[in-house]
């Protein structure tokens, strides 16, 4: 099997003045090649220090991050658009950095915008753009270096209801049609079940994992999107057995 990064009995403990949080005890997951995995779990339970740690911005106390790729693409819930740059130029951002922006790769970024329904918008500033216009030029940026691993901390926390509902679902399928492999973090469950392969569920902080759902729909993966796993009987099965693991129900 071909595993794009994998954590490996891994703890984390934080350290302030006077106290220490273990926010991981002992964790230890694989990422398939290609696999789009979503992480729930109650909030402050170690999810975002998951990503840290793929990503390299956190060492782990204990154990071992095994990355497979050098490139990476990280996206929060703030788009981190940068207002002075054109939609245009801030999607070509990655690549300049990277010295990447050749006549092709920029092409990409044009298709890109094309497919995304921006590229009408490409001279706007980020400021005349809605919530999930944005969000999806942060997308087209992060795409444009072409990562072999994609880390999304909460994407689309911050748009409201029917946008976050189009933009996951337009992420959602982008993701899988480009097969790009995906570790996506959020702690809505329709979001995670609907966009996913597999769910893993963390239990309360120190994160360790409650129990993992591999998500299967009856249809062919290349004519899967998130809006059609909504409308299954399945969907309402994995909905319902996550929100009991995550105890709401209860409370
Ligand atoms: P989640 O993303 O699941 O909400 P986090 O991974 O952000 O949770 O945090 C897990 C725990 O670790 C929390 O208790 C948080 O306060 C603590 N924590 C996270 N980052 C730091 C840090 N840099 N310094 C100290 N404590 C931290
Ligand atoms: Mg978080």
């Amino acid at each position: 099997m071909d595993y794009v990064c994998e954590l490996k009995n891994i703890s984390k403990r934080f350290h302030t003045i006077n106290n220490e949080t273990l926010a991981i005890e002992d964790l230890s997951f694989k990422v398939e090649r290609g696999e789009i995995v979503s992480i729930v779990g109650p909030s402050g339970s170690g999810k975002s220090t998951v990503l840290s740690l793929l990503a390299g911005l956190e060492k782990p106390s204990e154990g071992e991050v095994i990355v497979n790729t050098k490139s990476i693409g990280f996206m929060f819930q703030k788009d981190q658009l940068y207002e002075w740059r054109n939609i245009y130029k801030n999607c070509i951002l990655g690549l300049e950095i990277q010295k990447k922006d050749t006549k092709e790769n920029i092409d990409k970024v044009i298709d890109k915008l094309k497919n995304y329904g921006l590229y009408n918008f490409r001279n706007y500033y980020p400021r005349q753009l809605s919530g999930g216009m944005r969000q999806r030029a942060a997308l087209v940026r992060t795409l444009a270096v072409e990562p072999e691993l994609l880390l999304l901390d909460e994407p689309f926390s911050a748009l409201d209801y029917q946008t976050r509902l189009s933009v996951g679902n337009d992420v959602g399928e982008i993701l899988r049609k480009e097969k790009i492999t995906t570790v996506l973090v959020t702690h809505d469950i329709p979001e995670a079940v609907s966009i996913s392969d597999r769910v893993i569920v963390f239990t309360e902080r120190p994160a360790r994992i409650k129990k993992e759902y591999i998500i299967e729909f009856n249809m062919p993966d290349e004519k899967r999107t998130p809006m059609k796993c909504r409308n299954t009987s399945e969907f309402g099965e994995y909905f319902r057995e996550i929100w009991r693991d995550l105890d709401v129900i209860e409370k």
